[in-house]
């Protein structure tokens, strides 16, 4: 258990959750148009805001999904929102509880915005964010986690928000935590997908139930293209992952292949009894063949200053264990409900 604390430290957080930022460094973050007043902000290459995040300005207020992994991240969205409109922050919504996207809850809140997400964020922000930190984990790192603002409005299978007219649909589903929410803008084929779509980067496994994930993402490209009914872009959705940039239905198939293939690669080991190590030593070169997907996850270690080769090491690791872990029917985590 320690290994994978560990691991998923490495492997899911940078370094700098507790640093702050100077008013004039750049942007942690690359915001991208991406429909009628709806705004993608998407990680740096060096991963400055840990995760992707967004906003959707309504007639009377603006909403926010995911806060990053870190205020600082979290207070320059904020200053690009009110470099764009006046109207109020009404609501921040939580796409799942992983530290990197609500560190900067607290950062809304202060201007009189309303945290939302599933019961399991509540549940979870200030237990489940600590097994990152391992068993050396810091004082002032648990002080961190203790300090996280937890939603205040929660809800078990979605919650419809409205800003004015314009209407936001916040939804359950499964796969990567357990207390996964995807957010949607119904009039415009837009969907905020959190850590249930990662694009052109590995995913974190370390909650997941990859069987319940892979069906999740049927739903994503199968049921959304045809039940937009006043969509513009029928056929055009667009999803904005939790990692990686701006994605289509392809890219989501992409990656939904990736976990299928995860599945089958490490089915084979425990088919043949391997566990543990030898099971992990078993789907290495598999892994190592799944090429395209690597190269930008390797890349994005490289940015972050990571030695390759062990940071490499440890992450094919942690997949092949995380995976292995959570076979069994009953999710690791989702046994909290
Ligand atoms: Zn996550």
């Amino acid at each position: 258990m320690r290994f994978l604390f560990r691991l998923s430290f490495l492997f899911c957080f940078s370094a700098a959750v507790l640093l702050g930022q100077s008013p004039d460094a750049p942007l942690p973050f690359q915001l991208k148009l991406i429909g009628p007043n709806i705004w993608a902000a998407i990680d740096d290459a060096k991963g400055d805001a840990g995760a992707n995040a967004g906003f959707v300005v309504g007639d009377d207020g603006v909403a926010v999904i995911d806060t990053f992994e870190n205020e600082a991240a979290a207070k320059a969205l904020l200053g690009q929102i009110h470099s764009f409109t006046h109207l109020p922050i009404k609501f921040v919504i939580n796409t799942h509880y992983h530290l990197d996207h609500v560190a900067g809850n607290r950062a809304f809140a202060k201007h009189g915005a309303v945290i939302v997400g599933h019961h399991s964020v509540r549940a979870w922000i200030h237990t489940e964010n600590l097994k990152f930190f391992g068993e050396k984990i810091k004082p002032e790192e648990k002080a961190m986690v203790q300090n996280l603002l937890a939603p205040e409005v929660t809800y078990d299978t979605g919650v419809t928000l409205f800003l004015g007219t314009r209407r936001i649909e916040v939804t359950y589903m499964q796969g990567h935590t357990g207390g996964d929410s995807v957010v949607s803008i119904p009039d415009t084929g837009i969907v905020f997908c959190g850590d249930l779509f990662w694009r052109h980067t590995l995913p974190n496994l370390i909650d997941a139930t990859t069987s319940t994930w892979i069906s999740t993402l049927s739903e994503f490209t199968e049921e959304k293209a045809d039940t937009l009914p006043n969509s513009a872009l029928p056929r055009a959705v667009i999803f904005v992952p939790g990692h990686g940039d701006v994605g289509n239905a392809e890219d989501v198939q992409e990656f939904q292949a990736y976990l299928a293939w995860l599945r089958a690669a490490v089915k084979k080991g425990v088919d043949a009894n391997k566990k543990g190590d030898a099971l992990v030593a078993a789907v290495m070169p598999e892994l190592t063949n799944f090429s395209r997907i690597f190269r930008a996850r390797i890349f994005w270690m490289r940015a972050r200053n990571w030695k390759a080769p062990s940071a490499f090491q440890s992450l094919r690791k942690s997949e092949a264990l995380c995976w292995s872990l959570s076979v069994p029917a009953a999710p690791r985590i989702t046994v909290h409900f």
